[in-house]
C-alpha cells in the first residue's frame, strides 16, 4: 500500500467520524471502553467507510501498550501546561535547533517565546524539519487530540485546544489522555532516588511505576559531589564503603514504596559503557585522590569551601576505578533484589552529545559478568540496531527495548523490528516507550509506534511468515505482556 493511502486510512481510523469530520477532543470513546463510541458507531468501521488498514494493523491500533520508559510529568505540572503551541514540541525542539544551523554566540537558535518574531521563526524551522519522526509525532498528536493541523495559521487554535484538553479537572484529563486516548496500561517513569518523588498526588499509582537512577553518583567526579551526597543522605562519607552504604540506604528507602520495578543506568550521557573490574583497593585509591586537598593545585569553584580549599582534580581515567566499582555494587544490589537493570544505549537526546559513548557492544563483558541480572537495553541502540540484535540473541539475560526509537527514526525502526523478530525471541522485545514528559506527546509517540508496529506485522502476514493469529500474539506480547512480565505488573 502506498504511503499516502496508508496515511489516509490511518487518519480515518484515528480521528474521523462517519461523515469524515474531525471529532473534537474529548468526544472519542476510550479505546479501553470497547469499540463503540457514544453514538454506537464503531471507531474502526466509520459508518460506511471501509476498514482502515489490514486486519493486523487495526488490531495493533487498538492494542494496549506498556510504556517501558517514560519521563511523564506530574499531574500538577500537567495542570500548568501552557496554552501554547510550544507545549506540544516534545523532542522536536532538537530538530528545530538542528535546522537552524550553528548558533551565533549569545543567541538562541529559536527566539524566546516573548520575542515578536517567535511564532514566525518557530514555524519556519518547523517547516524545515516537519518530516522527521519527532515532528510528525507532534503533528499527529495535535491532529488527533486537538482536531487541528500543527501549522502557523492554527497557532492560536492549538493553544485554545490545549487549554480545553487540560480542562477544569487536570487529574481526570491526565488520565484520559494517557490511559484513555493513548491506551497505555503502565508507564515506567524515569527516575527517582527519594520516596517522596513517587507520591500518589504526583503520579497515579494505578498506572505509573518508577526506576531508581543515580547517574550522578555512578559518574562521581569531585569532592563537591561527595559533599552533596552527605547533604542528601544526611550522613558522613569518608570512604568508598560509606558511598556504597549511602547508595544502598537510598535504594532501600525507595524500594519501601513498593513502586520501584527496576534500576536504571544512563551513563552514556557522561561516559562509555566499557565497565572495568576494579578492586576495592583501586576504588579507594581513586576516592582518596578525589578527596585529597593539595594546596596550590587547582581551585574547583563548584566545591564546598571554594576559595579556601585547593584540591586535586582527577582525570576521567583516574576516576574510572571508583565509578566502575560503584556500578558493580549497584548492579549487585539489583541482582540481590531480583530487579532488572535498564540501560541507556544508543542515541543521545539534545544536540552535541558525545556519540562515541553510546555503543552497547562496550558492555558485552559486563553483561556476561552478571548472567543472573536481567538487562533491558534501550532505544534500539540506534544507530547500532543490529549490534542490539546480536546481543539480544547471544545473551539470555538481555531484553531489547524500542523506547523513543519510533520517534527518533520511524523508518529505521520498521526495518529493525522486522529484523529482530527474525532473530530474537519476540518474548524478549519491548516495542514501546514514549520517553517523553508531556502527556500529549506520549499520545503522539504511542500512535506513531502503533503505526510502525502494525506495518511490520502486516508485512510478516503478507509474506506468509505469520498467520494473523501469530501476529496478534506477537503484538500482544511485544506491546504489553512482555513489559508486564518483566516488571512484575498485572496487564
Ligand atoms: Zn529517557
Amino acid at each position: 500500500m502506498c504511503r499516502s493511502r496508508y496515511r489516509e486510512l490511518i487518519q480515518r481510523l484515528l480521528r474521523l467520524d462517519a461523515a469524515g469530520i474531525i471529532m473534537p477532543a474529548g468526544k472519542w470513546s476510550s479505546p479501553t471502553d470497547g469499540k463503540r463510541n457514544s453514538n454506537g458507531r464503531s471507531q474502526i468501521v466509520t459508518g460506511d467507510q471501509p476498514l482502515a488498514g489490514t486486519e493486523i494493523e487495526q488490531f495493533v491500533m487498538q492494542q494496549t501498550l506498556f510504556g517501558a520508559h517514560s519521563h511523564i510529568m506530574t499531574v500538577p505540572m500537567w495542570a500548568e501546561t501552557g496554552p501554547h503551541f510550544r507545549s506540544l514540541i516534545g523532542y522536536a525542539g532538537s530538530d528545530l535547533e538542528c535546522a537552524a544551523g550553528p548558533t551565533v554566540i549569545g543567541k538562541w537558535p529559536v527566539p524566546t517565546t516573548n520575542d515578536e518574531d517567535y511564532k514566525e521563526r518557530y514555524f519556519e524551522l518547523w517547516r524545515a524539519s516537519r518530516f522527521t519522526g519527532y515532528c510528525r509525532a507532534t503533528e499527529l498528536a495535535c491532529r488527533d487530540l486537538l482536531g487541528v493541523e500543527y501549522r502557523e495559521e492554527n497557532a492560536e487554535a492549538i493553544g485554545q485546544g490545549i487549554a480545553r484538553l487540560v480542562g477544569d479537572d487536570p487529574a481526570a484529563s491526565y488520565r484520559e489522555v494517557l490511559r484513555g486516548r493513548a491506551n497505555i496500561r503502565w508507564l515506567i517513569k524515569d527516575s527517582v532516588r527519594s520516596p517522596e518523588e513517587t507520591r500518589d498526588e504526583l503520579y497515579p499509582s494505578d498506572f505509573v511505576r518508577f526506576n531508581y537512577r543515580d547517574d550522578e553518583l555512578l559518574s562521581i567526579r569531585s569532592r563537591a559531589d561527595v559533599v552533596r551526597r552527605e547533604q542528601w543522605w544526611g550522613r558522613s562519607v569518608h570512604s568508598v564503603g560509606d558511598l556504597v552504604d549511602g547508595l544502598n540506604g537510598s535504594i532501600s528507602s525507595c524500594l519501601e514504596t513498593g513502586k520501584i520495578t527496576c534500576f536504571k543506568i544512563g551513563l552514556p550521557y557522561e561516559r562509555s559503557l566499557a565497565f572495568t573490574e576494579p578492586t576495592l583497593h583501586e576504588a579507594e585509591k581513586a576516592f582518596s585522590r578525589l578527596m585529597n586537598v593539595t594546596p596550590g593545585v587547582t581551585l574547583d569553584p563548584s566545591s564546598a569551601g571554594a576559595g579556601v580549599l585547593r584540591m586535586s582534580r582527577c582525570s576521567a581515567e583516574e576516576l574510572r576505578p571508583l565509578q566502575d566499582y560503584l556500578v558493580h555494587r549497584y548492579v549487585r544490589r539489583a541482582e540481590a533484589e531480583g530487579l532488572p537493570v535498564q540501560v541507556h544505549t544508543g542515541y543521545l537526546a539534545g544536540s552535541y552529545g558525545l556519540l562515541s559513548n553510546i555503543s552497547v557492544m562496550d558492555m558485552a563483558s559486563f553483561i556476561m559478568r552478571y548472567p543472573r541480572v536481567r538487562f533491558d537495553l534501550f532505544h534500539a541502540g540506534w544507530p547500532y540496531t543490529e549490534e542490539h540484535a546480536v546481543i539480544g540473541k547471544e545473551f539470555p539475560n538481555v531484553w531489547l527495548n524500542l523506547a523513543w526509537a519510533w520517534t527518533m527514526n520511524p523508518a529505521t525502526m520498521e526495518r529493525t523490528l522486522d529484523s529482530w523478530l527474525a532473530c530474537v525471541p519476540h518474548k524478549k522485545i519491548f516495542a514501546y516507550g514514549g520517553d517523553v514528559g508531556q502527556p500529549m506527546c506520549e499520545y503522539g509517540y504511542a500512535q506513531q509506534a502503533r503505526i510502525g508496529i502494525g506495518r511490520v506485522l502486516s508485512k510478516w502476514v503478507q509474506r506468509g511468515d505469520m498467520t494473523i493469529e501469530d501476529a496478534k500474539e506477537v503484538a500482544r506480547d511485544i506491546m504489553l505482556l512482555n513489559g508486564c512480565r518483566f516488571h512484575g505488573l498485572e496487564p
